[in-house]
């Protein structure tokens, strides 16, 4: 490889919304992502639940019920 063509490479830590971080190689040092394995409805169909519980949540906060 010729030297100073290639971006640096790093060890990027990768933040997903649903607090999920893992690691990748890329340029980029920090990278946030919606949807990662853990997450994605294809592969798990928690994503679907956990909105749907956090909608329960809300309304129960909005009418006092516990
Ligand atoms: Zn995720």
């Amino acid at each position: 490889m010729k030297q100073g063509i290639h971006p640096e490479y790093h060890i990027a830590t990768v933040t997903c919304s649903c607090g999920n971080t893992f690691q990748v190689g890329s340029v980029k040092k920090d990278i946030r992502v919606e949807v990662c394995n853990e997450c994605h409805p294809f592969y798990t169909g928690r994503q679907k639940f956990a909105a749907a519980a956090g909608r329960v949540d809300r309304f129960n906060k909005k009418y006092g019920l516990k």
